[in-house]
């Protein structure tokens, strides 16, 4: 990362004609070295230099040496771009134009030191005192450190304009070696923390029923557009409600892949409403609310969370995810009735008992490349820690609850 502070400093008269002579024989030099570019066909630093150092180094005797080659640094880039523009289509002319000269200046042309900074001129080192703004103390304090190059331009009044350039490491790239799969479902959202599975409940579809029940009790035989009817429509606030819910959960699954230096694992969703989501309502625009605040907002809540804080989201086929035994690979056989746990099913290979919502996990987990085996015949899955919505809407992270549960259990 790189980024460039400009300081403006008045100079003396003497200083400033220093510098103005040092600005002409750059220019004369970065001239030549464009046309010595342009007819050999090339735009490489090194051709340049070894191309005219020998005669420019001639013509300007006193001219420390190193401003040769920054020209011809400078040319090299010009060229460069230049001939960028030209494959684009937006050079409008047939060589590069030198419209402003900023003499380039490299380690051995200037040195920074916050009382001084000197540059090499024809005639010895000149010496400037600038003010630093506020912004160059931004990064000096904040651990970046001042490239060995810089630039400076000759403005009227005897002002020089400093281009300090201040650089610092690319932060290193997020390379999540664990991964949080979510599942979503009509009432509850369920992730893997740490290997245990935790179900939290969320009872969208619950709170989008009840909300429906209500809404029809106030309207019904009643106009919509009446004043009473509207302000009691409002201070239901269903949608408030649901987006609660969202954020929270965003927060604290982004909060815990972040904190762990994971990547969240989701379904990737399809565009239309998948009808077996939420095949029991009846009513399509119903069914499509339920659809919407469960799924789709929900897992854009988690992406964007997640877009703030750096973490990777990994989107994963979601077809099969929770008819696939995990560790068998055969199906999973949910009781057409329901029974009194309708949403636990038995392997058809090892009979062991699964919750729909804990196979969900440990399949995302495998498309997005985990191998890790799959705890086999665990109280968990079948049977998830579950978290009731009040709890976990107080609760500060995914961590707490699981260590609450801890203590419970003890308890017990
Ligand atoms: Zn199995």
């Amino acid at each position: 990362m790189e980024r460039t502070v400009k300081l403006r400093v008045k100079v003396d008269y003497k200083t400033y004609n220093k510098l103005k002579e040092v600005e002409e024989e750059y220019s004369e030099v970065l001239h030549d070295a464009i046309e010595y570019g342009l007819t050999r066909k090339t735009t490489s630093f090194t051709r340049i230099k070894a191309g005219i150092y020998k005669e420019e180094r001639e013509k300007h005797k006193d001219l420390p040496s190193h401003y040769i080659y920054t020209a011809c640094e400078d040319a090299s880039e010009r060229l460069d771009s230049f001939e960028k523009m030209k494959g684009r289509g937006r050079a409008y002319t047939d060589r590069p134009i030198i419209r402003r000269v900023t003499v380039h200046l490299d380690d051995h042309l200037w040195k920074f030191s916050l009382d001084k900074i000197s540059i090499a001129t024809k005639r010895g080192r000149v010496y400037l005192s600038p003010l630093f703004p506020k912004i160059f103390w931004r990064y000096y304090n904040q651990g970046w450190r001042i490239a060995s190059e810089a630039r400076f331009k000759l403005l009227k009044g005897n002002v020089v304009e400093l281009y300090i350039i201040f650089k610092k490491d690319e932060p290193k790239p997020y390379e999540p070696k664990v991964f949080i799969p979510i599942d979503l479902n009509e009432n509850s959202v369920s992730v893997l923390v740490d290997g245990k599975p935790i179900l939290l409940e969320t009872n969208t579809k619950k709170i989008t029923l009840g909300y429906e029940y209500r809404r029809r009790k106030i309207t019904t035989g009643r106009s919509t557009k009446d004043r009473d009817v509207k302000r009691k429509l409002r201070k239901l606030r269903e949608g408030d409600k649901k987006v609660d819910v969202r954020r929270k959960f965003a927060k604290l699954v982004v909060m815990e892949a972040f904190e762990s230096g994971s990547a969240i694992v989701l379904e990737d969703l399809p565009r239309n409403t998948p009808e077996h989501m939420v095949k029991d309502v009846r009513d399509s625009q119903l069914r499509l609310r339920i659809y919407r605040s469960a799924f789709s907002s929900m897992k854009n809540a988690v992406v964007e969370k997640a877009r703030e804080f750096g973490v990777p989201v990994i989107l994963v086929n979601p077809s099969y995810t929770s008819s696939t035994c995990p560790v068998h690979g055969s199906k999973i056989v949910y009781q057409p009735d329901g029974g009194n746990a309708p949403r636990v099913g038995v392997c058809e290979i090892g009979k062991e008992r699964w919750h729909r919502d804990v196979v969900a996990l440990y399949n995302l987990l495998r498309r997005a490349g985990d191998v890790s085996p799959v705890p086999l015949g665990s109280k968990e899955s079948h049977d998830p820690l579950t978290v009731k919505l009040g709890r976990w809407l107080r609760a500060k992270s995914l961590h707490q609850i699981m260590i609450e549960d801890k203590m419970i259990e003890m308890k017990v």
